[in-house]
């Protein structure tokens, strides 16, 4: 430890939603911390998302219980800088010591004792604790089925801001959850010819019986859902806010053009194969819709709730001729496709994390939030406790749950035993007292 190496009780590493909420619940428990954020305060929301951007779910819901959105009626969706605003005003209010421009870029564990040695680029820190709120989707994966050709532009969803940024022409999109549904709508509707490779998803109504589908996963217990069903890991949830919100109805897509291919499959001298699943795919996004739709009559059943009849929400539009006859593959240069967007998800990168808190597949490994390294935990990791858990609503509960144990660990570790005791009697005795001053200093630096 050198002069300058600052010390901490708990090191929180990442200021977006997950970072926010964490700071907020240490701080009521009275837990010194720090928050490191390499960016700004929910950053990923300004700059990491396209332009058009708008929650997914109403501002009453997409919120932290603490405040809510200022001007916004709680059933309109909030754009994506305002998320952001909403996050920095959200971070102001409880004065979270936030430090903004400084990225964590090892942490290691201590030697013969516990607690972590944090490198930054601003400096060395030493930490009790350190929380890991760094993104539920942080490295943009694009599947190695990519061609390699310079006559196309490839960038992935995480890239794409609106319809000028792209070349001329037509454009593939692989994957139709939110991301690449809503990407693939806003550029029809700029007037560019789409394809979109459509897999396994879900496709919850956006309202049903004057309800959001948010409220109903909620009364449903759906939020609260521990883990997703076996096999259904990997199955994407198509549901958007654009447009004043309106339910994902592929068939309706393909109506007003676009065109609905399977699941892309490979790439071979210009020519792209496509799965022969759309109607499989296209049934199963039904069959889910269906569900959802059965479980709240049943629940307004139970409960007598008076919520009016919806039929409508049960109407399947006609098969389109791209789902009547699905294309097996496509000529890229014939259908004038210059761009791919890959909406194909993302991976977690721990590269700086240097802890023995991963599984063999290198992913983290945890109960709620609680690594199995003791002293570091988790924030914000889809499924973390339950399905809500990468969502803003989720993460401040989950938050609240790790905080929590921090708390505990620290009752644990300040915790000594009768002969401690007294020996810390016969010290007291020796030295000197602090001053208040000097205790008014220890409680500014958060010293361990
Ligand atoms: C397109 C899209 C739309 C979404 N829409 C919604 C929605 O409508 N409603 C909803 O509830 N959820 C939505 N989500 C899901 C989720 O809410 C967001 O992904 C959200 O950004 C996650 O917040 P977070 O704080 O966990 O992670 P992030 O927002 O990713 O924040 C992590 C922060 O950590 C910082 N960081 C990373 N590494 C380091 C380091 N080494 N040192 C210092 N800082 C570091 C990053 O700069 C970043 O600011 C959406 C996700 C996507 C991709």
């Amino acid at each position: 430890m050198t002069a300058e190496t600052k010390s901490i009780d708990t090191l929180v590493v990442g200021a977006g939603q997950a970072g926010v909420a964490m700071s907020e619940h240490l701080s009521k428990l009275g837990v010194p911390h720090l928050v490191l954020e390499r960016d700004r305060i929910a950053e990923r929301w300004r700059t990491g998302r396209w332009d058009s951007l708008v929650a997914n779910g109403p501002a009453w819901h997409d919120r932290f219980p603490g405040m809510e959105f200022e001007g916004l009626d709680p059933d309109a969706f909030a754009g994506k800088e305002q998320v952001a605003d909403y996050f920095v005003a959200y971070a102001k209010q409880f004065h979270a010591p936030i430090r903004t421009g400084v990225e964590v870029t090892k942490v290691v564990r201590q030697t013969g004792r516990p607690g972590f040695i944090v490198e930054t680029s601003d400096g060395t820190f030493e930490a009790n604790r350190v929380v890991v709120a760094t993104g539920p989707f942080q490295r943009p994966v694009i599947p190695p089925i990519a061609p390699q050709d310079a006559s196309l532009t490839q960038i992935h969803s995480a890239d794409y801001r609106n319809p000028a940024q792209l070349p001329e022409g037509a454009v593939l999109v692989v994957g139709a959850g939110s991301s690449g549904t809503q990407i693939a709508d806003e550029l029809r509707r700029a007037g560019r010819a789409v394809y979109l490779s459509v897999g396994a998803h879900d496709r919850p109504p956006r309202a049903y019986r004057n309800r959001d589908f948010c409220w109903w996963l909620g009364v449903l217990g759906e939020w609260d859902k521990e883990a997703a069903g076996p096999g259904r890991e990997h199955v994407t949830i198509a549901v958007s806010g654009a447009y004043g919100g309106q339910t994902i109805d592929f068939r309706r897509l393909a109506h007003e053009g676009m065109t609905l291919v399977g699941l892309t499959k490979s790439f071979k001298d210009g020519l792209v194969t496509f799965e022969q699943d759309l109607v499989e795919n296209l049934k199963r996004g039904d069959e889910n819709l269906f569900l959802l739709l059965d479980a709240a009559d049943a629940y307004v059943e139970r409960t007598g709730i008076d919520l009016p009849e919806d039929p409508a929400a049960r109407y399947i539009p006609p098969d389109p001729e791209c789902v009547k006859h699905p294309l097996r593959e496509l000529d890229l240069a014939k259908a004038g496709v210059k761009t791919i967007i890959w909406a194909t998800g993302y991976a977690l990168d721990y590269s700086w994390l240097h802890v023995d808190a991963f599984d063999e597949k290198g992913k983290p490994k945890h109960q709620r939030g609680v690594s199995k390294e003791p002293g570091v935990y988790f924030l914000g990791l889809p499924w973390l406790s339950r399905r809500g858990s990468s969502f803003i609503w989720g993460v401040w509960h989950d938050a609240k749950h790790v905080a929590d144990q921090i708390v505990t660990q620290r009752k644990y570790l300040a915790y000594r035993d009768a002969s401690q005791r007294s020996l810390d009697n016969v010290r007291a005795m020796k030295v000197e007292a602090p001053t208040a001053k000097d205790a008014q200093q220890i409680n500014e630096m958060g010293v361990i």
